[in-house]
């Protein structure tokens, strides 16, 4: 969805909407549709604020031991939309906040898939893990040691016991 400043001049407009997003493009899998809504507002001549909400569940694999875990997204966001170009603009003071955005747009246009899959990207965590404490898989034979122990350690020849072995056969 295509969303032209142009139309909402001097009013505020609100959409709600679903949006299909390729995951192909990206290392998570959504499950269904994006739910997003949109809330476009004409603030000064050329500054504009997109502020919105989106709904979603994904799957990502576990960065350990490759499980795949579900992600429950649920995400609010702002965006404060500046078309004059000095860097030094209205847009950077009203956007001090965490969750606020500056978007600079080539074309006075918002493209709803854009923003829809910038906050995705930005709602899925960088560290993946099924649980904090987790093994992950053992690096020689591939179990997942959550699951299961092997003696991979045990016949290293770092670990502390080869080192003992060694010493008793001189
Ligand atoms: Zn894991
Ligand atoms: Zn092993």
């Amino acid at each position: 969805m295509k969303i032209l400043l142009a139309d909402i001049v001097g009013k505020r407009e609100q959409y709600d909407f679903v949006e299909l997003i390729d995951s192909r493009l990206h290392d998570f899998r959504l499950e269904g549709p994006v739910k997003a809504g949109l809330l476009a507002r004409q603030q000064s001549k050329k500054v504009y604020t997109l502020s919105g909400w989106l709904q979603a569940s994904a799957k990502v694999e576990c960065d350990r031991c490759a499980k795949s875990i579900s992600l429950r997204i649920d995400r609010d966001f702002r965006y404060v939309i500046d078309l004059s170009e000095e860097p030094e603009s209205d847009a950077e003071h009203q956007c001090s906040d965490e969750e606020c955005e500056v978007l600079h747009l080539e074309e006075a246009a918002i493209d709803s898939e854009v923003i829809v899959a910038e906050q995705l990207a930005l709602a899925i965590p960088v560290q993946r893990l099924c649980d904090d404490s987790c093994k992950g898989l053992c690096r020689e034979c591939g179990i997942n040691l959550n699951e299961k122990k092997c003696k991979c350690g045990e016949s290293n020849s770092n670990s502390p016991f080869a080192i003992l072995k060694t010493l008793q056969q001189k």
